[in-house]
């Protein structure tokens, strides 16, 4: 059976592009050079050494808990849709030649929400480097906590952000690179927590929503206050990692961090 090509439209420029090409191309627009929101799995096989990626927990899988109406239909249909069992891929793998631990958030299943499941693997991911003494890399970016599964959901910020604090006691490296969209409770808690926190160029990084806020405080807010170059000017990021040097960039700062004292191996 002949496969079907989708033309995907660049938001930036409005060039039309076959998807076949954006997924070898790293999902940038080969005309403005915008980016286009990237799988899990898709971010892995740029980011990881190939063949050296191998995957933790990936039979996790959600269930719900609450009994919250309609949970089972969207899990089910982001499962289809996406080929995965939940909303993060986790596992260890070298990055130019430097073995560390890495975590990848996935915006296509149902807007990489945080419940119990994503919430335990990148716990689980931690707990792994502490034991392991290895560093951590997370591709984070979420819509938030999922609301489907309720204050269970809620309490994931706490359990990873111990986690992460067990880490970083036994002086390894954790870094989270932001990416478009990085917002809600994932901003308050791992997304912040890192030695060194990184972002993709255009990314939109906040907590509450602009309209949110302006209606709260009855303030106007400026243009753009929520990208990630707007939070680097402001110190809440401290550096934008391109997409395209990001395998380079990543294995550089392992390294320099291995030079540093920090032992890992
Ligand atoms: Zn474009």
């Amino acid at each position: 059976m002949a496969k079907e090509t989708t033309i995907v439209k660049c938001k930036k420029c409005g060039q039309e592009t076959d998807d076949a090409v954006l997924r070898k191309n790293g999902r940038m627009c080969p005309c403005c050079g915008n980016y286009f929101r990237m799988s899990a799995r898709e971010r892995i096989a740029l980011l990881a050494d190939r063949g050296t990626f191998r995957e933790h927990d990936a039979s996790m899988k959600s269930e719900n808990i609450i009994d919250f109406p309609e949970y089972d239909e969207k899990l089910e249909k982001a499962i289809e849709a996406t080929g995965e069992r939940d909303a993060v891929v986790t596992g260890h793998a070298k990055i130019g030649g430097i073995m560390t631990t890495l975590f990848v958030m996935d915006s296509n299943f149902m807007m990489a929400s945080m419940g119990t499941v994503v919430g335990e693997k990148i716990t689980r991911l931690f707990e792994y480097a502490t034991e392991n003494r290895l560093p951590v890399v997370g591709y984070i970016c979420s819509g938030g906590a999922r609301m489907q599964e309720g204050v269970l959901s809620l309490m994931q910020m706490a359990k990873v952000s111990a986690a992460v604090r067990w880490h970083n006691d036994a002086g390894l490296f954790y870094m989270p690179v932001l990416t478009d969209p990085t917002t809600g409770g994932i901003t308050a808690s791992f997304a912040m927590e890192g030695d060194i926190i990184a972002a993709e160029p255009g990314a939109l990084i906040g907590f509450a929503g602009q309209r949110v806020i302006e209606q709260t405080t009855g303030e106007k807010l400026p243009k753009g206050f929520q990208s990630a170059e707007f939070q680097l000017e402001h110190g809440f990021v401290d550096l934008l990692i391109s997409r395209e040097e990001s395998q380079k960039v990543i294995s550089r700062l392992l390294t320099a961090n291995t030079a540093a004292g920090r032992k890992f191996r």
